[in-house]
């Protein structure tokens, strides 16, 4: 018998027939032998759906109900997935985050795995049960509910995985797997048979639709990750160690291996800093305090010895970032903020392109043979990342898509 961990996400459980569905997957998989642990999202919208309805009881809603809030999503989910299970004769059980002994720190909103208590899950699985434990929440060391960050559920997955040593991961959704570029941009993008934890871990990092926590988790406790459909039988994409890839050696290390592109990406630049400014560190504890993160830096110093600086956020976390640089303004004695939104970031992305000269080269050449101009660039080992328009982005994509001759 083998242990499985799957998790559907909420665009395969936005109806009663889709949990029919998914119950009916499950099923399968069970009659083939296999235990199972299934984590869930909630159904559909419903985490955007409980947000606005904090938001038209308050202006910022205190984190520590909201988390008591939009976990019940995921209490939705998992029940109504087990009430379908018993009723096709599997016997299942629902656990809340809390129950399935998901244990966090207490950043509400954005809470850290601290450990798995597995006792319950390991009882209920010798007993032959399938778990199905609700996905994005906690609990704190003071029993308050903890959710874990938007799109995060990936990670309870991984996390069960990890912590009960399952052979597998697999996580479904609506797209059946990780392509070598968005497909809503690019008509050509090709799905990966499988990639690297650190190829994965760049691609989701700027911008493919996986929390980059639950990469990272995988990674460090070797977890084999498989991206799938709900809604078909395609064979998906395995993330793994580089070294159980089995793919030739020479052909990985030439290639770009995907484009990852964002819109969720906004522009912060405080400009006229005295010369010899050395508060650049005050900025960023005061970003980093309000669990703001920080991406592409640069500072420049113009003629009359002053300074600028200009760094990326999350566009989601624009506002609050200017507050905190409004506040610092004067301590750290800025002239002025500009701010932009209409920004997006793509990325090249490939294992082989360390220490391989030329693909900066390439990249540039071709966005700015499609007239795009490129703000700002900031790289890793394995990865090259562009500020662009927006608005170009599609543009972009498309370039570097056959420029790399992806989809090949
Ligand atoms: N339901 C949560 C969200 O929408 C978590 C998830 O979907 O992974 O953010
Ligand atoms: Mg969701």
């Amino acid at each position: 018998m083998s242990l499985i961990v799957q998790k559907y996400g909420g665009s395969s459980l936005k109806t009663p027939n889709d949990i029919q569905r998914v119950a009916n997957r499950i099923l399968k998989k069970k009659n083939e032998g296999n235990d199972l642990i299934v984590t869930v999202s909630a159904m559909g919208d419903t985490t955007d759906d409980l947000l606005d309805l904090a938001n038209q009881v308050a202006d910022r809603p205190n984190p520590r109900d909201l988390d008591v809030l939009l976990s019940t999503g995921e209490l939705v989910s998992c029940s109504l997935l087990a009430i379908a299970l018993n009723n096709l004769g599997v016997d299942a059980v629902s656990l809340s985050g809390f129950q399935a002994g998901v244990m966090t720190d207490d950043t509400h909103g954005r809470a850290r795995i601290t450990n798995v208590v597995s006792d319950r899950i390991e009882k209920e699985i010798s007993n032959g049960r399938v778990v199905v434990v609700a996905g994005f929440q906690g609990i704190t060391e003071n029993f308050d509910i903890t959710t874990l960050g938007r799109q995060s559920s990936d990670i309870t997955a991984v996390a069960m995985a990890a912590s009960l040593g399952a052979s597998f991961c697999e996580i479904y959704s609506d797209v059946d797997g990780i392509y070598t570029a968005d497909p809503r941009l690019v008509t050509t993008a090709v799905k990966l048979d499988n990639i690297g934890y650190d190829e994965m871990l760049e691609l989701a990092s700027y911008g493919a639709k996986m929390a980059p926590r639950s990469i990272e988790m995988g990674m460090n406790h070797q977890v084999r990750i498989v991206v799938a459909s709900t809604f078909n039988e395609n064979k998906g994409t395995l993330i793994t160690k580089e070294s159980e890839l089995g793919n030739n050696i020479g052909e990985i290390q030439n290639k770009v291996r995907g484009i990852a592109s964002d819109t969720n990406v906004a522009k912060v630049s405080v400009l006229g800093l005295e010369p010899g400014f050395t508060t650049s560190a005050e900025l960023f504890e005061k970003l980093a305090q309000a669990d703001i993160s920080v991406d592409v830096i640069v500072q420049n110093t113009g003629g009359a010895g002053k300074s600028d600086i200009t760094f990326t956020v999350k566009r989601t976390d624009l506002y609050k970032s200017l507050d905190i640089v409004n506040q610092v303004k004067e301590s750290i004695g800025a002239e002025k903020i500009l701010s932009s939104s209409n920004v997006a970031k793509v990325t090249i992305v490939g294992a082989g392109m360390q220490d391989a000269p030329g693909y900066a080269a390439k990249m540039f050449r071709a966005i700015s043979d499609q007239g795009i101009n490129i703000e700002t660039i900031t790289t890793s080992e394995i990865r090259i990342t562009c500020i662009i328009d927006e608005s170009r982005l599609k543009d972009a994509v498309k370039a570097l898509h056959s420029t790399f001759e992806l989809e090949k």
